[in-house]
């Protein structure tokens, strides 16, 4: 660990670990360059560290009455919920000092606001973030998190490493 630099919760997807549901992997070399000079990285994967499998059946948010669920996108019948909130209540409550978080697009996990949300019908309602994202924002309001695609622009990833050194002057070590 180098101490003197923020750390960073990163997708390991970004990285280029193929770790996706598909088996395939979607890596950002260039912004992994751009952010390795200011911070400590660490690399994390909601959905295999729950011990889903990869390749794995994709799953969707869907909303049913109050309760937002993963569910599997072609198998109805899957319901992974559990399994991801689980790993994440352990994660959150183990987790050293983190000091912002770079995450994937999109995903029912790791997305920023981006995240489709279903009815029970199929319809789309709105877009949210994804269960590990929202879990890590309810417990820390004040962390700074992002998208991959926000910081795809120097300007975007200039904010968001301000934003970062503003929060790791301010946090626990
Ligand atoms: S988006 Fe998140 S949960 Fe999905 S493969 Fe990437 S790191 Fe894993």
């Amino acid at each position: 660990m180098v101490a003197n630099k923020p750390t960073l919760l990163i997708s390991r997807c970004l990285l280029g670990e193929t770790v996706r549901y598909d088996g395939r992997s979607k890596g950002d070399p260039e912004l992994v360059t751009a952010i390795q000079p200011h911070c400590q990285l660490q690399p994390i994967c909601p959905e295999v560290e729950a011990g889903l499998s990869t390749p794995r059946p994709s799953v969707e948010l869907v909303q049913t009455g109050q309760t937002i669920s993963a569910r599997g996108r072609d198998e109805h019948s899957l319901d992974v919920t559990h399994q991801l909130q689980q790993f994440t209540t352990q994660f959150i409550t183990q987790q050293p000092p983190i000091h912002g978080a770079i995450l994937q697009n999109h995903s029912p996990s790791c997305g920023v606001e981006d995240t489709p949300l279903f009815s029970e019908e199929g319809e789309q309602l709105q877009t949210i973030d994804g269960l590990f994202t929202s879990a890590l924002r309810a417990t820390y309001p004040a962390l700074p998190i992002t998208s991959a695609e926000t910081v795809s622009s120097p300007k975007g990833l200039q904010q968001f490493l301000n934003q970062v050194a503003a929060y790791y002057i301010t946090s626990p070590r």
